[in-house]
């Protein structure tokens, strides 16, 4: 088959996520056909360098062999039996390890990051209603956070153009101030900024906690918001309020989890254990749709009960699904045997260095965390998103601009060349779009 019947085919048999699609009467789509490593290549053989790890859940390159071994072994023993009534081995083993990682346990299963979401929501407020305080039925959270867009997730996302449209059909919640470091005053630091933000928390927290069961963030990087990133004193003292006022604290680590932030989690750094984490993204290596939220020992007992509806009678169809469990505990197995938290922190360090010949450019607040880059392009330009990104793919990069913020978030087996190969064409793009 050509390319150009392909993308005739899917453009009328497939409704692709988060587009326009008139859009593709002038942008083409890309007909994927091969990855390997950090790279994708296209039905005619054109290779792009992945930079954004496929909306960022592929970790280890893409065709690896070690997970790609774990799940045919899995295919051979069982692909799939309900987990109501029912266990396997996969999913005991992987909620173990993760109960572990986490320090938190009880783990609950769906296959994406805005169910997770959904399940730490109504847990929290099901906790308060088993606990005699039903009336701890709002959520708050940052603004311009990003938790999903199923209703309830986008209930509590805050990124005008998913939400808007949608808003007579959403839960209402609060947002908080945002501790983005670049939205700082002139001359305050980070530290000071995150305090600030964390004062007027502190406030509305105190006003209205009778009737607030959670307050969900994203540690350390707000990625959908153009990868803000704020200062881990902020996580701190919200745990701190949370706690003074029995409000939960739900992190959802769903694109910052597995070592994007350079630690495990992003809580690690912040020293804090959140009341659920929801982990999804980089779980399975970018293999398999899957998602988990883990709680703590109280909340689950708040639940265990004699009566039926005190339970927790949430489900989905693939609820632990035993082959994406399997992949999962193949990437957790890579991150043990290639220590890959330590021998990411060479990568960052090299990546730091070779991203300074882009400081030249009209740019501003280069900022980095662990294995996640980004930077500001000061443009006029107001396609500047979608020309930088065309730019790219005509140069064999997978760039996705967020507004005027270009990041990388590349698999964590970029080599030196190959992050070369990024970083230089990524300045050859900006200088072709900014103006
Ligand atoms: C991607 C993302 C989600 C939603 O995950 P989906 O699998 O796309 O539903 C939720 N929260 C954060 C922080 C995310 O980055």
């Amino acid at each position: 088959m050509n390319n150009q019947q392909l993308l005739n085919r899917s453009l009328n048999a497939v409704w692709h996520p988060c587009t326009q699609m008139k859009q593709h009467e002038t942008l083409p789509l890309i007909p994927i056909s091969r990855g390997d490593g950090v790279w994708l290549t296209d039905i005619e053989n054109k290779k792009y360098l992945d930079a954004v790890s496929s909306w960022w859940v592929n970790l280890f390159g893409h065709n690896n062999s070690r997970i790609k071994e774990a799940i045919k072994q899995q295919l051979d023993c069982l692909e799939h039996v309900m987990l109501a009534g029912f266990t396997h081995e996969p999913v005991v083993e992987l909620s173990e390890k993760l109960s572990h990682l986490t320090g938190l346990g009880h783990a609950f299963y769906a296959s994406d990051g805005a169910s997770a979401t959904e399940i730490a929501l109504k847990m929290s407020f099901h906790y308060w209603r088993n606990s005699g305080k039903p009336a701890k039925n709002k959520f708050i959270s940052l603004q311009n956070s990003y938790h999903g867009e199923t209703l309830g997730a986008l209930g509590v996302t805050d990124v005008a153009i998913f939400k808007d449209t949608y808003a007579p059909l959403l839960m209402q919640s609060a947002q908080m101030p945002s501790p983005d470091f670049r939205l700082a005053e002139k001359g305050e630091s980070a530290e000071a900024f995150a305090l600030r933000c964390a004062q007027v928390l502190e406030d509305y927290i105190a006003q209205y906690h009778a009737e607030l069961a959670a307050f969900i963030i994203e540690p350390l990087v707000q990625c959908a918001a153009g990868m803000g990133m704020y200062d881990a004193i902020y996580i701190k003292r919200a745990r701190e309020i949370c706690n003074r006022y029995h409000v939960h604290l739900i992190a959802d680590e769903i694109a910052v989890g597995f070592g994007r932030t350079g630690t495990m989690f992003a809580c690690e750094q912040a020293q804090i254990k959140p009341d659920f984490i929801c982990l999804s993204k980089g779980i399975t290596g970018g293999y398999l749709p899957l998602s988990t939220v883990l709680t703590t020992d109280e909340i689950y007992a708040a639940f265990y009960n004699d009566s039926t509806i005190k339970g927790f009678l949430h489900s989905h169809s693939y609820t632990g699904n035993p082959l994406a469990c399997s992949a999962a505990l193949a990437t957790l197995a890579i991150f043990e045997t290639d220590d890959v938290i330590n021998n990411n922190q060479q990568k960052t360090a090299a990546i730091n260095e070779k991203m300074q010949v882009l400081t030249d450019l009209p740019i501003q607040h280069m900022r980095n965390k662990g294995m996640i880059w980004a930077f500001d392009v000061m443009t006029e330009n107001a396609g500047f998103a979608t020309t930088c990104y065309q730019q790219a793919l005509q140069h064999g990069l997978l760039l996705r601009p967020i507004g005027k913020t270009v990041y990388f978030m590349p698999p964590y087996i970029i080599n030196e060349t190959e992050m070369d190969f990024m970083i230089n064409t990524t300045k050859l793009c900006i200088e072709q779009s900014y103006a």
